[in-house]
């Protein structure tokens, strides 16, 4: 009997859609995989969409995959988003084969991340200085810029990007000409929720709100469009999966309100809203998320923020 799983298998290999499962590591424990999709043309040429992470390891199973697939030049790449698990092999990639690059609309936040500006996020989260600086954001040069609406042609088909912000400061999303099939990079995952934190460059950016708007939305696409994930294994059912992601952002939300009984600041609400981290970047990721999620609720009216004699936001109950 074909498997569900196998039967989506099969119809993408139809199309010359390929998942290619590379290896990663990750501070979180539910992410240890990324997908580098491959879109492949009967005459040996191809395009990728996003590239797995710089690690020797995944360069290894992306070069076994295109030979195994019969690729042997990749015309174009395409990268989701600006994080190193989809554009770790984008560079090098594109100077093998020559490939034309093309990133989403607003692939950065306009602030760039440095030691100050980091320090100044620590501050208004009430958080104690520590080490979180972060590698520079992934930067291309000589790069094709997509906007929304755009209609690229890839592989065998014409695909519909979308332009959409919250996991990453933009995402590319690409809609196939069919009504099939999306290419859905981090936005809507399987099984494992999507993060969602400020950019420290942008404390009071409400991207929570910008994801839940986008996952409302994707409650409206056909129950039986195929989502190709950037981690994760293809899926249908979009429109119940988007449901539950925002039943959860709601869940937690609903949490962080009720431990707010006494005003609080987003380092004192992290210990209510997640497990203790076991690192720096773990501690900095609960920081973002905490400030993304209180942002939200003070956008809904829920809450009100203020500023305590340290500089940090201070957050309390509206009403
Ligand atoms: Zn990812």
């Amino acid at each position: 009997m074909i498997s569900a799983l196998d039967a989506v298998s099969s119809v993408l290999a139809d199309e010359g859609i390929y998942r290619i499962d590379l290896p990663m590591r990750s501070v979180s424990p539910n992410v240890r995989q990324v997908n580098a999709w491959l879109l492949a043309r009967p005459d040996g040429s191809g395009d990728l969409y996003d590239t797995g992470t710089a690690e020797a390891r995944a360069s290894a199973g992306l070069e076994r995959a295109l030979e195994k697939a019969g690729v042997r030049k990749l015309d174009r790449l395409v990268v989701s988003h600006g994080h190193p698990d989809h554009v770790g092999q984008a560079l090098s990639l594109r100077a093998v084969h020559g490939s034309e690059l093309l990133v989403p609309e607003g692939l950065h936040s306009p602030c760039q991340e440095d030691e100050i500006v980091i320090r100044a996020f620590l501050r208004l989260a009430g958080a104690p200085v520590f080490d979180a600086s972060e590698a520079a954001p992934w930067q291309a040069t000589s790069a094709r810029t997509v906007a929304g609406g755009t209609t690229l042609r890839l592989g065998r088909r014409l695909w519909r990007a979308e332009i959409q912000g919250g996991h990453a400061p933009a995402s590319l999303l690409l809609f196939s000409d069919c009504g099939r099939f999306v290419f859905s990079a981090d936005q809507l995952l399987p099984g494992i929720g999507t993060f969602v934190g400020v950019s420290p460059g942008r404390p009071l950016d409400n991207c929570l709100g910008r994801q839940i708007g986008h996952l409302e939305r994707l409650m409206q696409v056909p129950p039986d469009m195929i989502a190709l994930p950037g981690h994760g294994a293809p899926f249908a059912g979009i429109p119940k999966v988007a449901a539950a992601q925002i039943a959860s952002y709601r869940r937690r939300l609903a949490r962080l309100l009720a431990a707010l009984e006494r005003p609080g600041t987003c380092a004192q609400l992290t210990g209510t809203m997640f497990r203790p981290p076991i690192s720096d970047i773990g501690r900095m990721v609960q920081l973002r998320m905490a400030m993304a999620f209180c942002n939200f609720l003070v956008e809904e009216g829920a809450l009100q923020a203020g500023e305590n004699r340290e500089g940090a936001r201070i957050f309390f109950r509206a009403g």
